[in-house]
């Protein structure tokens, strides 16, 4: 069967959810706890938030002023954005500021140039750019003006997830409010920064949330990843110098130019400042997005704001960030969710989405749901990427439904190793490798098991649902 021909498998965030009890949008009361500021989520609670009023009732559009009205030069912006360490909430978690500064000085380049906002969070287990563009779309269109501002780009482009309907709504609302009250458009504020936000709608493909394949989606071709170099900020979208920025990101933006870089850096670790939005699903009490300071202990997350493994039972793995950040046992839960401790404990923050299984729930299961998808939505482009992801497919699921050979632990690995680290145009075929190669690490013994005795040993109690295999191929 051709890998176009074969029906697409359901998001693995759907799939892995806890039935019934994932609050709609993601959203559930934050714990107050003592000396720990939010600000992320500091307007989501309220009545209209996502309106202009309820925006600058919360004294939205102040940081805009700040930069326009004192004024605070470009470069100015850069360093205090620079300065506070700001991260990517993308994934790759690179310094904002730094990015930024790659843009090429417009005195010797004049070429227009733009900002493309990635809001497709196709990443499964993730779900937190939707509560912000749901719930405070200001915040983020501030942001956006102020990087633009910064970059000196003539407009931002938000390339929303096509699934978001009711997100692309209110961006689109809270857009037209905002060119109306003359905060977007030409002479912003009565000054002489003009500036344009396009909304754009994504039609479903993973790949488009990659930098390139997103840039490629918007100029109206098929979602294919450019090879690197060239980078966006030298040849992004049509060809101009471009800076591709994730939602929170940007969303972080506003608070940091008010509250300067000192501030910020209050909140986190001295090498990932500030706070993160991390989305809990699986099986845990209480789903839900929530608004944490950098650093904390992974159990401490699953305890405190996850409300503990549901039902009682003891937890058997965790994906700290998504699912291509990979599976980790049990063991590592007091990992602390910062960039460079979760690499340290073998895996990667990513985006934050942390997914949790409990002792009935079958690791090969999980991994094949997830290498399906990475199957599915490989564009094709590389063979490692399109022959490897059907590949690591194929042997997960017939080790899951009993016909699995011990061999076959190995040829996963070595497919993983032939995929990864970083041998193909985008980091799909990394985002299939990696966990695969760490469930073979941490849960061997569950693959030998179901060798072994030829069937799955979790066919009771509570699984984690994915379709039957009537589609295999
Ligand atoms: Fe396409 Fe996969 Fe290559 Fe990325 S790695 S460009 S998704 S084939």
């Amino acid at each position: 069967m051709s890998p176009e021909s074969k029906p697409a498998p359901s998001r693995i965030g759907t799939a892995l959810r806890s039935p019934g009890a994932q609050p709609r949008g993601g959203l559930v009361p934050q714990p107050k706890i003592d000396k720990r500021p939010t600000y992320l989520l500091s307007r989501v609670y309220t009545e209209g938030s996502h309106t202009l009023a309820g925006y600058k009732k919360a004294g939205g559009y102040a940081a805009l002023e700040k930069v326009l009205r004192t004024p605070l030069s470009y470069a100015q912006v850069i360093e205090i954005v620079k300065d506070s360490g700001l991260r990517g909430r993308g994934g790759a978690g690179f310094s904002c500021g730094m990015k930024w500064s790659f843009m090429p000085d417009p005195t010797k380049d004049p070429r227009p140039r733009y900002l493309a906002i990635n809001a497709d969070e196709s990443e499964p287990g993730t779900c937190k750019d939707r509560v912000l563009m749901e719930r405070d779309p200001h915040g983020l269109i501030e942001g956006a003006l102020i990087a633009c501002y910064a970059m000196r780009a003539q407009a931002a482009y938000i390339y929303v997830r096509g699934e978001y309907r009711l997100s692309y709504d209110r961006m689109l609302a809270a857009l037209a409010e905002a060119r109306a009250a003359g905060l977007v458009g030409k002479n912003i504020l009565g000054t002489d920064f003009s500036c344009e936000i396009w909304m754009h709608r994504g039609a479903g493909a993973y790949i488009c949330g990659e930098e390139t394949g997103l840039m490629e989606s918007l100029e109206g071709k098929r979602g294919h990843p450019r090879p690197k170099p060239p980078f966006p900020a030298g040849f992004g979208l049509w060809g101009k110098p471009t800076t591709v920025n994730n939602v929170e990101t940007i969303f972080n933006v506003p608070f940091i130019v008010e509250g300067g870089a000192a501030w910020y850096k209050t909140m986190g670790t001295e090498k990932s400042p500030g706070n993160i939005l991390a989305g809990l699903s699986g099986h845990i009490e209480r789903p839900g997005v929530y608004e944490l300071p950098l650093g904390l202990p992974a159990r401490e997350i699953l305890e405190v704001y996850g409300g503990g493994v549901w039902k009682g039972r003891k937890l058997k793995a965790w994906i700290p960030g998504g699912s291509s950040c990979g599976l980790m046992p049990a063991a590592l839960i007091d990992a602390k969710m910062d960039h460079d401790s979760i690499k340290a404990a073998g895996s990667m923050l990513g985006t934050a989405a942390m997914i949790f299984f409990d002792e009935t729930a079958c690791t090969v299961r999980a991994m094949e749901v997830i290498a399906r998808f990475y199957d599915h939505e490989s564009c094709g482009q590389c063979s490692q990427c399109r022959e490897g992801t059907q590949w690591l497919s194929q042997i997960f699921r017939r080790i899951e439904h009993g016909k699995g050979r011990m061999e076959d632990i190995a040829l996963l690995e070595s497919l993983a190793k032939g995929m990864a680290p970083a041998k193909t145009i985008c980091a799909l075929a990394d985002a299939a490798a990696i966990p695969t190669l760490a469930s073979v690490k941490h849960f061997r013994h569950e693959l030998e098991e179901h060798v072994k005795l030829g069937r799955c040993p979790f066919q009771t109690g509570s699984q984690i649902a994915i379709p039957e295999l009537a589609h295999a191929h």
